[in-house]
């Protein structure tokens, strides 16, 4: 949730009409998508104050320091590996009034080499399984299987969103977006049924 949280609040901003993106249907961009205006999900100050948010919620539930501070950091990793991959869209900050002008837009574009992109996230992909696997244990057969059908789910999806056709609406864009949050719901029941395993 804290690593994909910029991306699970987007939808709704999409819908809110506060961001907007436009969808490429000439088949000359990977992925189909101009990320036209996105400051507040995906601008560098947006996200900081989001993780700040973030770890403190967390550390109000659970009181937790180090906890709190590895979920602040996960949420700014998101921003950190978008940053390797986007074309140049992702801004320092909003424009707001600022004396500081319009931010620049970052983005070192390995998205423009589809099938590298796609061994270096699949392979980081997999480092993730690899250590999940490595630190936890299943306690049942849910907690194996509900894993595995994870995985599979999102190696799907990620195939589909690369070889698939480019999404027919930004509404039908933003309702899958939104959907992610049952993968995070996916992924808390998987943890119900495993428990920590040091290697
Ligand atoms: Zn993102």
């Amino acid at each position: 949730m804290a690593a994909q949280f910029i991306d699970l609040i987007w939808p709704a901003f999409l819908l809110l009409g506060i961001e907007r993106v436009n969808i490429r249907t000439d088949g000359t961009q990977y992925p189909p998508l101009d990320f036209v205006y996105y400051p507040y999900s995906h601008s560098l100050l947006a996200v900081m104050i989001w993780a700040v948010l973030f770890a403190a919620v967390y550390f109000t539930i659970r009181r937790s320091r180090a906890g709190a501070m590895v979920l602040g950091l996960a949420v700014i990793s998101h921003w950190l590996l978008d940053l390797i991959v986007h074309h140049p869209d992702l801004p320092l900050y909003p424009n707001l009034a600022l004396p500081l002008g319009d931010s620049p837009l970052l983005g070192f574009a390995i998205w423009s080499s589809p099938i590298f992109e796609m061994g270096l996230e699949l392979s980081i992909f997999a480092l993730g399984v690899w250590l999940y696997l490595r630190t936890t244990k299943a306690i049942d057969a849910i907690g194996k299987w509900a894993l595995w059908s994870l995985v599979a789910f999102l190696v799907t999806i990620h195939l589909g969103n690369t070889f698939g056709p480019p999404p027919p609406s930004i509404t039908a864009l933003a309702w899958v977006g939104q959907a992610q949050w049952l993968l995070v719901a996916w992924g808390y029941w998987v943890d119900k049924h495993r428990v920590q395993a040091m290697p």
